[in-house]
């Protein structure tokens, strides 16, 4: 048998006939960029998320891009996140001419560790980016109490959390502005690369409009420098499409999840630490990421049955060559350096089958001899 760990054909064969005369339709308009049918997935995107303005751009990283631009975020500015994450996320706070502070995780959620943000906190720093890793909601009421004191704006990192909740809402209503990403292999995924920028306050969403377009308003007027970064006609369509079956596929995922805990529960796999779901939360499982003893081996030998895996991170941000700079040590961040040594990515996408789970699942009780 063999189970890639995402199979987006398996997904593609079950809308296509949905697919192909949007994407027609878009050929024969010819209007590829904003438009009509840009502004009525922004309108499903807001509805679905719970927020008066989505507005679509070009990645997940331009949406963060935009929404440090939106706070004023540049040259000599601080602005604290996790390193256990995808670069985009501090890459944009560097882009931007702005320090990325690094503030580590905590160990059973792999998210911002709220204990250890005040502390880092200075006149200098300009806004808190924390990331719903995998598909989970960061600790977001004490993450905001924490930053909301000091009068610090919070973005949420949501690329990997489209849809997920905490008990105080849905990722992306819990900040000041949301960034989401549709970069195929999120749970939401384009045609090709795509994002949105979501928040409830008029004014920010205005000037996010602006900038995503050179920051023009009206057309060929210029108040402030922006960016081109829009969203496609044609991944709006697509998208339009698929996020009707978003909440039937995420269930699938979590389903599948569920499947995991009973697999490796029957086999006796105590020493696996599977991933944690606090109270009220609903983790969307964009990824379903095992803490395990001797990762590699293990991902050597699922890789010899045929097992797509992934390490999601293997090097935590504070130790990338281009933050050297920074001045960062090994040791200062022990749980994101630890997660990072021993953290593995197995097949979650909604096709996944039982007996692929169970292949999956064998495999590993075999290498670790149970
Ligand atoms: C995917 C991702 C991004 C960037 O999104 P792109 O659309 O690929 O630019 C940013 N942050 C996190 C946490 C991501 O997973």
């Amino acid at each position: 048998m063999k189970v890639p760990l995402l199979d987006l054909k398996a997904q593609y064969a079950t809308i296509r006939s949905e697919i192909e005369p949007v994407v027609k339709d878009i050929f024969e308009s010819q209007y590829f960029i904003n438009g009509p049918v840009v502004k009525k997935f922004e309108e499903a995107t807001a509805r679905y998320i719970g927020v008066s303005h989505a507005i679509g751009c070009a990645s997940g990283t331009d949406a963060l891009l935009l929404a440090l631009m939106a706070l004023g975020v540049g040259r000599g500015d601080e602005v604290i996140t996790t390193p256990y994450t995808f670069f985009a996320t501090a890459g944009s706070i560097a882009r931007l001419g702005a320090k990325p502070v690094f503030c580590d995780i905590r160990s059973d959620t792999y998210n911002l560790d709220p204990d250890k943000l005040e502390k880092l906190i200075t006149p200098k720093t300009k806004a808190v980016i924390p990331v719903h890793l995998y598909g989970l909601t960061a600790d977001m009421g004490r993450i905001n109490d924490i930053a909301g004191s000091h009068g610090i704006p919070v973005i949420e990192d949501a690329a990997q959390a489209i849809g997920a909740s905490s008990p105080l809402g849905k990722a992306g209503t819990l900040g000041t502005i949301g960034c989401f990403s549709f970069f195929p292999s999120k749970n939401l995924g384009g045609a090709g690369d795509g994002g949105m920028v979501v928040t409830n306050d008029s004014a920010l969403a205005e000037k996010i409009t602006m900038l995503r377009e050179h920051g023009s308003k009206p057309k060929y007027y210029h108040s402030i420098v922006g960016i081109n970064s829009r969203l496609d006609a044609l991944q709006a369509a697509v998208l339009t499409i698929k996020l009707r079956h978003l909440d039937a596929w995420t269930d699938g995922r979590i389903s599948n999840a569920a499947s995991y805990r009973k697999l490796f529960s029957d086999k006796g796999l105590k020493d696996i630490v599977l991933p944690d779901v606090p109270q009220g939360h609903r983790h969307i499982f964009n990824q379903f990421v095992i803490r395990v003893k001797e990762r590699d081996s293990l991902r050597e030998f699922l890789t010899g049955r045929e097992i797509g895996t992934e390490i999601y991170y293997p090097v935590p941000l504070h130790q990338q060559e281009c933050f050297s700079g920074l001045g960062y040590k090994k040791g200062d961040l022990p749980e994101s350096e630890k997660a990072a040594g021993c953290t593995l990515a197995l097949p979650i996408y909604p096709e996944l089958t039982r007996e692929m789970q169970e292949y999956v699942v064998d495999a590993i009780a075999e290498f670790y001899g149970k």
